[in-house]
């Protein structure tokens, strides 16, 4: 295939949901499947998963409606809830539980005469400070939201760290501590629902926070979400391509666009069918490696729409047609993100309709 590919691994998926059963037993598990699965494909992902997950997490109604078309039933939480110009029908229709985080979702469920009462998880604020109700407001709200008809009780709360991956900071402690807070402030218990705040770094880092439910998103892809590699996890993942040209290069002269790398001595380079086009980004360090025979070999030059050159070196045997991977197989994508300085959450959601995403099971 000469063209850009995702390939992920599915069994590597299945492996990483067997160590969060291991390491969260009795515990529900959300996948987190936004963002086109962390561009390993929605559909795919949710097919193989459905029934050996306790629910799926989006960000979007318009990815839940995704799923549902597939016929799939699993439980489906939006985890931004709803936005002010969805219809809110399409949260009945597509049965989805929405997060709620704000008075104005109050004051929409609250005029909704619905059927079946809607399943929903309030969204409490402990110190991330982005969406949710904060400690001064949550009791109130939470009641208010109790009191609408249309929303099935018990209600069950939700909240996102702000600082996981820190691992020895004690932030993720206080905010744990104010969760429990707000908790045991409900004077009526049997208001309250099931709890969940673990992403993949509370799931991994801390224990403690495993609560009713947890919501792994990078890890269920094997990907860490701190910065160093969890050996644990396998990576679903491998971004390849493959050479398009090798060609003899002379000591002096430069190569791509800006002519930003000059050549210190006779060489071979090898012209790669990736570019920023397909998602690799656009800006990074020199010398940023790539995999090529199991040898590791620079980029050089600019990254470019459609191509990416690489310093093959003098001797080298590779050939048109061989395969290049940028992450993945033999190159961990937390390597390629301590080397750019790029997220290796924003290096694997940023992979465009472009970049073919293909399967394999072993
Ligand atoms: C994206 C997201 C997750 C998953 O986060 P990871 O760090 O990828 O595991 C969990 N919960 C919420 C609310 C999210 O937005």
């Amino acid at each position: 295939m000469s063209i850009a590919v995702v390939e992920v691994n599915r069994q590597a998926i299945l492996h990483n949901i067997e160590y969060f059963r291991k390491i969260a037993p009795g515990t529900e598990l959300i996948a987190i499947i936004k963002a086109n699965a962390y561009s390993h494909g929605i559909q795919s992902v949710a097919q193989l998963l459905h029934d050996k997950v306790d629910g799926f997490g989006v960000a979007r109604i318009a990815e839940a409606q995704i799923l549902r078309k597939m016929k799939i039933t699993t439980p489906i939480i939006t985890l931004e809830g709803f936005f002010p110009h969805d219809n809110v029908w399409d949260i009945i229709d597509f049965n989805v539980q929405p997060t709620i985080h704000s008075e104005w979702q109050i004051d929409i469920l609250n005029k909704l005469a619905v059927q079946n009462q809607i399943t929903v998880w309030f969204k409490l604020d402990i110190g991330m400070h982005r969406l949710g109700f904060n400690l001064e407001q949550a009791k109130k709200a939470f009641y208010r939201l109790a009191s609408c008809p249309a929303v099935r009780k018990p209600i069950n709360i939700l909240s996102h760290f702000s600082s996981a991956d820190e691992l020895t900071s004690d932030k993720t402690l206080q905010q744990i501590k104010l969760f429990d807070e707000f908790i045991t402030s409900i004077e009526n218990r049997s208001l309250i629902g099931k709890s969940s705040i673990a992403a993949s770094g509370g799931i991994i880092a801390w224990p403690m926070s495993h609560r009713d439910a947890i919501r792994p998103g990078i890890a269920l892809y094997g990907v860490s979400p701190f910065d160093k590699p969890i050996y644990e996890l396998k990576p679903a993942m491998t971004f390849k391509s493959e050479l398009i040209a090798v060609r003899e290069h002379k000591k002096g002269e430069s190569v791509g666009y800006g002519q930003i790398w000059t050549s210190k001595q006779d060489t071979k380079l090898g012209v790669v069918a990736m570019g920023y086009g397909d998602g690799y980004p656009r800006n990074i360090p020199a010398n940023t490696p790539v995999l090529i025979n199991e040898r590791r070999v620079p980029i050089v030059g600019r990254v470019s729409m459609d191509m990416i050159v690489v310093d093959l070196g003098a001797d080298c045997l590779a050939m048109p047609g061989d395969e290049v991977i940028f992450w993945g197989k033999g190159l961990m994508v937390e390597e390629i993100a301590k080397h750019t300085g790029i997220s290796a959450y924003e290096l694997i959601t940023r992979l465009t309709a472009r970049a073919k995403i293909c399967y394999i099971d072993k």
